[in-house]
């Protein structure tokens, strides 16, 4: 039986070995047929949005078109229709004489017009599953449009909730981001890259930008090796690792280097130490930005620093376009550097199919293999995983269904907000409502519905400043007039859709506008509250969590928001989402995190000299992996195989845990490790395990995890190492509440 085992695997890798050796033969072939100019071609991405359809009368789409023609453009992104990818495909195609087909990119961040979570919300469901699926129904809906290449996942990780792009991506920690980053990628390529269905993913921002000083979007960072290796880098490996096609680079500089001009992250480590064989595409515009940055006099000599870090494809920077060709012929430049980019970019081409089938989206009839319904029905599914009770006191929570009830705030009634930033294709003012989902539920008590205050003015889209309402308090007393007849309070506050997104970073995370006032008037005549947040990054709460009976965390949870919030409120779904994130009582802890270092100085009570603020308590509101549910859970002390492990042994450690509340429930159970005495200091704990486990009311069980040596490796400086010492094993329901048990490592 294993001789035959060994035999079919064998078979199988000899299969996967000729097929790669079949696309390395096919990029040669084409490279060597290559002029410079087309090879440069290759290595230029444009931006699509404007009108291929029509004439082209305006002389820079003229150019541009000329240029399609010609084979000179390797990708192009934001072409927002399919008849316009087509059209721009066949100018290339029926024109240019290699007749290599482009790639067509565009920011599918969650979902493409079936709006899932934003990431940060849907990684809060901890549900790896349905972080697959939501990107497998992304992939599909997107390549109908012929998109067939997405800059997703986001796989920066932040500390910092004033960075507006936290929503992006996964919250604070290296391991669930890589385990999110994983799931993703495989939801968005499948299998098999060729497959009409997929579609290419793209791992970024490489690196540290989620790391950028202060929070301030774009801004340096200050990253020591140790910390970019043992934080930012993890997810990226596991990226790499799981076949991400493409890699973004990042705006920001490390050490005064930019991200984009650094041959340490770019060659070095990605396509060296990690042995990755696809492309880095630059962020918009960020080649040419090495001027600004002060690195680079003009663009030929950004194409320069960029092309040797690395960069394969320029972004519509136009750097490489007007810099690379005087390179390579003054000889600043050796042609192999250019041919080791296009290499990787052809591979990624023959990888997705394109070289068979350019037209692949329209020829493959793949709108026929889905319903919308089927979507929404999916999205409602994880937008109601996606929300977290955070605060549940007087069993407000679940509603009866036949209260009386008034709901208030300025995202009561917001159809656009849920839809978040990075939209995609997501139709303005297309979410089910708060009010909405009630409507469409078998609530059979009475609503009222009163907005109280605005939150934002004005149209609002991605590129505008955002512009906050805080004079008219016009609409708050009819809002307390109904909130003094009601049986309870449902307070729906949080942030417009694009306080969060890029650019949208602030100084002060707490409740915009005229939010806190309305809070304050209606608890004075009502203090059965229930606060619904609806928002993009964590936000400042402290007020309402000391006074508020009831809280949710209902995020930004895309098309079918209403609806899942209005299952979770009615208890037809118990809430088991975690925080990816912690939660600071003031916006000035932030960054804030868990897996911190110990200082030098532990808290002390009777002296002011340890690490803290004088003015705010120490620690976050509400902790990472943190979130209730309408049941509870019990866990029993954790036991462990053995008392030490050897660097190629593992050891189990089981927990059991009992539903002892009388519902059914989900709970994330976390594993969490410290390493006690290290040649470096260590993180107090750092997440290593976890699993989603759903108990019936009065059930147990015993959850098991595996700790290897792997697990207890960190980066020294040099090396990748575990040494050998004492180990704390750490499990529970949230970073903060674990029991824990040592081990040694021989
Ligand atoms: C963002 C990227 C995005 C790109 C293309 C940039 O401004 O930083 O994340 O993929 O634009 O839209």
């Amino acid at each position: 039986m294993s001789a035959f085992v060994g035999v079919t695997s064998f078979a199988q890798i000899s299969e996967i070995k000729s097929s790669v050796d079949r696309v390395e033969e096919k990029v040669d072939s084409v490279l060597q047929k290559m002029t410079l100019e087309e090879k440069i071609g290759q290595m230029v991405q444009y931006n699509g949005s404007w009108d291929l359809t029509g004439p082209a009368s305006d002389k820079g789409n003229k150019e541009k078109e000329d240029r399609v023609k010609k084979g000179m453009v390797g990708s192009m992104l934001n072409v927002l229709s399919v008849e316009a990818t087509e059209q721009a495909q066949r100018l290339n195609m029926e024109n240019s004489r290699m007749k290599i087909p482009m790639m067509f990119g565009y920011d599918v961040i969650h979902g493409y017009k079936t709006i899932f979570p934003v990431p940060l919300a849907e990684t809060s469901s901890w549900d790896l599953e349905a972080m697959e699926e939501s990107a497998r129904i992304a992939a599909l809906e997107s390549a109908v449009d012929g998109v067939n290449w997405t800059f997703s996942p986001m796989i920066d990780v932040s500390r910092d909730a004033r960075w507006g792009r936290i929503m992006e991506g996964s919250g604070e920690d290296p391991f669930l981001t890589s385990k999110v980053g994983e799931a993703k990628i495989r939801g968005y390529q499948g299998e098999d890259l060729s497959d009409p269905k997929t579609i290419a993913a793209t791992a970024k921002h490489f690196a540290g930008y989620g790391f950028v000083e202060g929070g301030k979007d774009y801004n340096s960072g200050n990253i020591g090796i140790r910390e970019l290796h043992n934080f930012i880098l993890p997810p990226f490996k596991a990226a790499a690792k799981a076949g991400a096609a493409t890699f973004m680079n990042s705006f920001n500089t490390i050490d005064g280097i930019p991200a984009t001009a650094s041959e340490y992250l770019q060659r070095d480590i990605l396509k060296g130490d990690w042995n990755w064989d696809g492309f880095v595409v630059s962020d918009w515009g960020s080649i040419a930005e090495l001027i600004p940055h002060g690195i680079a006099k003009d663009k030929t000599d950004a194409a320069r620093i960029a092309v040797k870090a690395g960069s394969d494809m320029d972004m519509e920077g136009g750097a490489y376009e007007s810099g690379l060709k005087s390179l390579v012929e003054n000889g600043t430049i050796n042609e192999n550097i250019l041919d080791d980019a296009v290499r990787r970019i052809l591979r990624v081409k023959f990888k997705m199919g394109l070289f068979d089938d350019p037209y692949r989206y329209s020829d493959a009839g793949l709108a026929s293999e889905f319903s919308t319904e089927d979507h929404l029905n999916t999205a409602r599914d994880i937008a109601r995983k996606s929300i977290v009770l955070l605060k549940n006191e007087q069993q407000l929570l679940p509603l009866k269904g036949d209260e009386n009830i008034a709901i208030i705030g300025p995202l009561a009634d917001d159809k656009d907000t849920p839809i978040g930033n990075w939209r995609a294709q997501g139709e303005k003012n297309s979410a089910v409502s708060v009010i909405e989902g009630f409507k469409n539920s078998d609530f059979s008590g009475s609503m009222s519905f009163e907005k109280g205050v605005a939150l934002g003015k004005g149209e609002r889209s991605f590129l505008m400043p955002l512009e906050i309402e805080k004079e008219d308090r016009s609409g708050i007393s009819a809002a307390v007039e109904i909130a003094k007849n009601a049986d309870k309070v449902i307070l729906v506050l949080g942030e417009d859709a694009f306080q969060t997104g890029e650019g949208r970073s602030q100084a002060d995370v707490s409740l915009a506008g005229l939010q806190k006032e309305l809070m304050d008037k209606v608890f004075e005549v009502n203090k059965n509250i229930i606060l619904v947040l609806i928002n993009g990054r964590p936000i400042e709460v402290n007020w309402a969590a000391e006074n508020i009976p009831a809280i949710v965390e209902a995020w930004q949870l895309g098309s079918e928001s209403g609806n899942a919030i209005a299952d979770v409120l009615l208890g037809k779904y118990n809430p088991s989402g975690k925080l990816p994130v912690s939660f600071p009582r003031n916006s000035g802890q932030e960054p804030l995190y868990y897996n911190h270092l110990n200082t030098g100085r532990p808290s002390n009570p009777q002296h002011v000299t340890y690490s803290h603020y004088t003015d705010v308590e120490d620690g976050p509101l509400y902790p990472f992996g943190f979130g209730l549910s309408y049941t509870s859970f019990e866990y029993a002390k954790p036991g462990i195989s053995s008392a030490s492990l050897t660097e190629d042994g593992t050891l189990t450690l089981k927990v059991s845990v009992t539903n002892t509340g009388s519902v059914k429930g989900k709970e994330v159970v976390q594993l969490y490790v410290k390493d006690l005495v290290a040649k470096i200091a260590r993180p107090v704990k750092e997440l290593k395990g976890f699993e989603l486990v759903e108990l019936e009311a009065g059930e147990s069980k015993e959850i098991s995890f595996e700790i290897s040596s792997e697990m207890l490796q960190f980066y020294d400086g040099e090396n990748w190492i575990a040494e050998p010492g004492e180990f704390e094993a750490m499990v529970g329901t949230n970073s903060a509440e674990v029991q824990s048990i040592k081990f040694e490592l021989k």
